[in-house]
């Protein structure tokens, strides 16, 4: 049986409380208050299933994100007339911004058909506990948008590096090779690999939480997302899903999740950056990540 967050309850807004009957914001039918002493309370709706195929029972995860937004911008319906489809969106602010928690796995028709739902105006919030052990960052990588990237093509890693180089990382950009554009002749397939050591005062000035990712057994579906893309690893920090320079270099960026929280709240665009971009050797990032 579908279980909901909130319920319609004499045209009020309402969570569960004991003995309460109320409606489905989206198909109006029948949500029972379900207060015992096992499960968290929740809204129970008619049927056997809810009435939106998009709609992930809430566990502790969900319930965690919404309780950090005020109840008026929880599951949202939103209407494309167009269409003539509704679904729920899990977070709705005012303006039209959608935040769609994903806690289950899902196929990429399914992501590719909420983000053609939603528009332009949606983030994807992602649990990523459990394949979190899949996922290795390696050494810093300098802002994508400084100018002194634009000649510069950074290695992809190799799944070598996580055995030899991890120890040795010291976080600040000397682990990575690159070429330069500039020296490589159209065409050519001969490149001169340079060590990030010869850049590292430059790493350092544009540092703003790049990280080159390899991710065993990835989950597709996040790599094809054309929204940003937050990983929620269950720290402070979160990563943003980021395509590296022309060659799409797969990596990860560290924003602070209470500032995209903050940004949520406060109507501005998603605040994607981390507020501390300090280097992080090896461990340091990997405490990130499994703390
Ligand atoms: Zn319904």
């Amino acid at each position: 049986m579908g279980s909901m967050g909130l319920a319609i309850v004499d045209g009020a807004r309402c969570k569960p409380r004991p003995g309460l009957k109320g409606a489905c914001p989206a198909c109006g039918r029948t949500a029972i208050a379900r207060c015992g002493d096992l499960n968290r309370w929740h809204w129970a709706h008619a049927g056997r299933r809810h009435c939106d195929p998009w709609y992930e029972n809430e566990g502790p995860w969900h319930r965690e994100w919404k309780q950090r937004f005020p109840l008026d911008m929880h599951e949202i319906v939103h209407f494309d007339h167009v269409r003539g489809e509704k679904h729920v969106a899990d977070i709705r602010r005012p303006d039209g911004l959608v935040i769609e928690l994903q806690n289950s796995p899902m196929d990429i028709e399914e992501m590719e058909s909420r983000e053609r739902f939603y528009g332009e105006k949606m983030i994807w919030i992602v649990n990523a506990e459990r394949f979190k052990s899949q996922i290795h960052l390696f050494d810093a990588l300098p802002d994508p948008d400084a100018d002194f990237v634009a000649d510069l093509v950074f290695f992809p890693p190799h799944p070598l590096w996580v055995r030899n180089r991890a120890s040795t990382e010291k976080g600040d950009g000397s682990g990575l090779m690159f070429y330069r554009r500039s020296e490589t002749p159209p065409g050519s397939s001969m490149v001169a690999p340079h060590m990030g050591r010869e850049v590292i005062d430059l790493v350092r000035r544009h540092y703003v939480g790049h990280h080159p990712c390899l991710w065993k057994k990835p989950r597709e579906v996040w790599l094809r997302s054309t929204r940003l893309t937050f990983l929620d690893f269950g720290s402070d920090e979160m990563w943003v899903v980021r395509r590296y320079g022309p060659e799409k270099l797969f990596c990860l960026q560290r924003a602070s999740k209470q500032a995209l929280i903050s940004s949520i709240l406060d109507g501005k665009a998603p605040v994607v950056a981390s507020s501390d971009v300090s280097f992080l050797d090896s461990e340091a990032l990997k405490k990130r990540i499994f703390r």
